[in-house]
């Protein structure tokens, strides 16, 4: 069970993938239509959400079939992932499956010390990685829920630049204080 067709898509490719929707509603529905990118064979199961007749269209003019009906179980066979059990006990076919989780922070490190958050639930910084709290920076997954490593890994470099400059800064103006 995977949730990033950049993190795991390569290694399904081709395969007979599924999109099971869970509470992470728009993300899912995007992901349907990312994962059909890697493989002519994706089906969405909407599980317990009601599909607009719009975004119906829209997935079938991608080629992203469809199976209605809550999802009630993954069937696993020998260690591997068969398919998709329905709670009607029709079980689809299918090699990987791929969900929508909801993205949590681990941030109570920085909402304790008062820093501000944004509409999505993030804490807020800067391009720098500046939080509202001065002298105080974050990065990575814990401000972007989306980043990867790659991503993370700079945004801490910048971090770590625009902390160094402000250290600087500090000792400078202690210098000047004490002359
Ligand atoms: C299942 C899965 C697969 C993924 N696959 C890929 C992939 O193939 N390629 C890719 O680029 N990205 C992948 N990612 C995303 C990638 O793992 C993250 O983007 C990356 O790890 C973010 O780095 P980070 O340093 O911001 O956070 P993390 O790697 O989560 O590191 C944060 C660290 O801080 C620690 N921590 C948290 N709070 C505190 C605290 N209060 N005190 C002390 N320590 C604390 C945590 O324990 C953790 O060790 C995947 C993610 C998941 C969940």
């Amino acid at each position: 069970v995977l949730h990033c067709p950049y993190c795991h898509g390569y290694e399904v490719r081709d395969a007979a993938l599924g999109v099971v929707c869970g509470d992470n509603r728009p993300f899912t529905l995007h992901q349907a239509s990312l994962i059909r990118l890697w493989s002519s064979d994706v089906i969405f199961f909407p599980n317990r959400i009601v599909l607009e007749l719009a975004e119906r269209d829209r997935l079938d003019a991608w080629g992203v079939r469809i199976v209605d009906g809550e999802v009630a179980r993954l069937v696993v066979a020998g260690d591997r992932l068969s398919g998709v059990e329905l709670a009607s006990g029709e079980v689809v076919a299918r090699s990987a499956v791929f969900v929508g989780p909801r993205f949590v922070p681990h941030d109570e490190l920085l909402t304790k010390l008062g820093c501000e958050t944004n509409d999505a639930g993030c804490v807020s910084t800067d391009p720098t990685g500046a939080t509202s709290v001065p002298g105080l920076w974050a990065a990575g997954n814990v401000v972007s829920s989306p980043a990867q490593v790659i991503t993370a890994a700079a945004a801490g470099a910048t971090a770590a630049v625009a902390i160094n400059h402000y250290l600087l800064e500090n000792d400078i103006q202690s210098a000047l204080n004490s002359r």
